[in-house]
């Protein structure tokens, strides 16, 4: 953290984009650059996939543990996606923040609207591929789906990308490292807004 430019409140970042734009990759070299941002470690009823490990891609907890926090209100926002659900603890998002943290959420879209309505000062990012062709490559390349599987996944991807329009920010996965150096930009502008340094103005004009 810089001097006197340090922040009394952390940003709030959402991170979004279609399943196999390559956002997981993206975050890694983001977050191997920026070892200051804190990334948000999701609650999830979906098992864990090979190599996945609880507490550090999800929390991995039942549909009841889920459904309890629902109704304590402990999540800043939650969302079902494909059978299962996905939700943000408000808790240790609240602390980061408040201590001056960044915050990184890796969220689906309707999760993504629910943070704008709550945290309207957050900053949305959309990540998107170069092309549906190149999505669909990117599928078939992983090996990990059946043709039918990768269909329904580029279906929802082409609707995923159009609720990219209320988001703050595009960025294209064409390369790894090009997409986190944008979000990197991104977030060094978010930084420089006059709102958020207003205490600097202050520091000079002395009112
Ligand atoms: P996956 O099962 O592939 O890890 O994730 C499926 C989708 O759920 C991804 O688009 C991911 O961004 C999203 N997701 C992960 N954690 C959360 C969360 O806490 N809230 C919401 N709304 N979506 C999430």
């Amino acid at each position: 953290m810089r001097g006197i430019t340090k922040k009394s409140r952390g940003e709030l970042i959402v991170l979004s984009g279609p399943s196999g734009v390559g956002k997981s990759t993206v975050i890694a070299e983001l977050l191997s650059n920026r070892r200051d941002i804190h990334f948000s470690v999701s609650y999830t009823t979906r098992s864990p996939r090979v190599g996945e490990a609880d507490g550090v891609n999800y929390n991995f907890v039942t549909r009841e543990e889920f459904e309890r926090m629902i109704a304590n209100n402990e999540l800043l926002e939650y969302a079902q996606y494909v059978d299962n659900y996905y939700g943000t603890s408000l808790k240790v998002i609240q602390e980061k923040l408040e201590q001056g943290v960044d915050v990184l959420l890796d969220i689906e879209v309707q999760g993504a609207a629910t943070v704008r309505e709550k945290c309207p000062e957050a900053v949305l990012i959309f990540i998107i591929p170069p092309s549906l062709e190149e999505l669909s490559r990117r599928l078939y390349t992983r090996n990990t789906d059946a043709p039918e599987i990768i269909a329904q996944r580029l279906e929802k991807a082409r609707s995923e990308c159009k609720e990219s329009l209320m988001y703050d920010y595009l960025v294209v996965n064409d390369t790894v490292m090009s997409a986190a150096q944008e979000i990197q930009a991104i977030l060094e502008a978010e930084c420089c807004r006059v709102h958020k340094r207003a205490h600097l103005v202050k520091r000079i004009v002395g009112e």
